[in-house]
């Protein structure tokens, strides 16, 4: 039932993980997809594979002229933009408060929180225009508890909630929608590297989540695609968990069996 075929869709990051995921979804469901990432090479392969009607550039959201190149060159490809995807990410450092240079905060701000707030600038001058459009953004469990030493990442995803609010309600009523999904751990690149280095510990993960597992890429790539598109036209302003459960769970102990 969910159709978007014909629309316009940019995703930042979309190269890899959940960006890579929503690529192939909105793909899937008939849009043309825009993948923007800091490597261009990665962003044209990915695209590629989708198919000739979608692209692939160079992008890096904390570049003010890279991001508006993006919608630029997007724009004079498809004509206009219907949908905004920021999913462009990267890591925290979970090191001790104290022994955290300030400029690892200034980083995780810049591309989660300023860059996501700088594409959507961008993209709407572009919506508001049209009278018409959708953005969905990305923010975490962290948007709503506590990861204690990820302060960057922390302060950057609660800030997107906020950000994805304020925008959502001055840009109603000129047909731009704003929403955002809040993922629980996901099995992606991102994830996988921090299992690797034994900074997460996937099972102690599976056993907090009460679904008992991670989640996919396609998992959080679905819930993207429902709230960019006309089933959820009434919908703006709010933070979809899609997390198996884990911010709802507040019992002491593990949350499933997991072996
Ligand atoms: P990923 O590492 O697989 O993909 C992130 C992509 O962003 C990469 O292709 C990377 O090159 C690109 N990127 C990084 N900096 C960029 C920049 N300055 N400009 C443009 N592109 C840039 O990660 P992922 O797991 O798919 O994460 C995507 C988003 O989802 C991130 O915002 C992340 O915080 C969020 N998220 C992930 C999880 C999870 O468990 N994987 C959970 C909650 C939220």
């Amino acid at each position: 039932m969910i159709d978007v075929s014909g629309k316009s869709v940019l995703i930042t990051g979309g190269a890899s993980g959940i960006g890579l995921a929503a690529a192939r979804c909105f793909s899937a469901a008939g849009a043309h997809v825009a993948i923007g990432d800091l490597s261009g090479s990665a962003a044209e392969a990915a695209a590629l594979t989708l198919g000739s009607s979608h692209i692939g550039l160079a992008l890096d959201v904390t570049d003010e002229k890279s991001g508006a190149a993006f919608v630029a060159a997007v724009e004079k490809r498809y004509g206009r933009i219907d949908v905004l995807v920021n999913c462009a990410g990267i890591a925290d450092s979970f090191t001790p408060t104290l022994d955290q240079p300030l400029e690892q905060f200034r980083r995780l701000i810049d591309i989660h929180l300023t860059g996501t707030y700088a594409m959507c600038r961008h993209a709407a001058r572009l919506m508001l225009a049209q009278g018409a459009g959708a953005i969905v953004n990305i923010g975490s469990i962290a948007s709503w508890t506590a990861l204690p030493r990820r302060n960057g990442y922390t302060a950057a995803k609660t800030g997107t909630l906020g950000l994805t609010r304020a925008l959502a309600c001055e840009w109603a009523q000129g047909g731009v929608r704003v929403n955002a999904v809040t993922p629980g751990y996901i099995r992606t690149p991102f994830v996988e590297t921090l299992i690797a280095e034994g900074r997460l510990d996937e099972k102690v993960l599976a056993r907090r989540c009460p679904s008992g597992r991670l989640g996919t890429p396609e998992d959080v790539a679905k819930a993207i695609l429902f709230l960019a598109s006309d089933m959820a036209g009434y919908i703006t302003g709010a933070a979809l968990p899609v997390d198996g459960g884990w911010i709802a769970y507040g019992a002491p102990g593990d949350a499933s069996l997991v072996d």
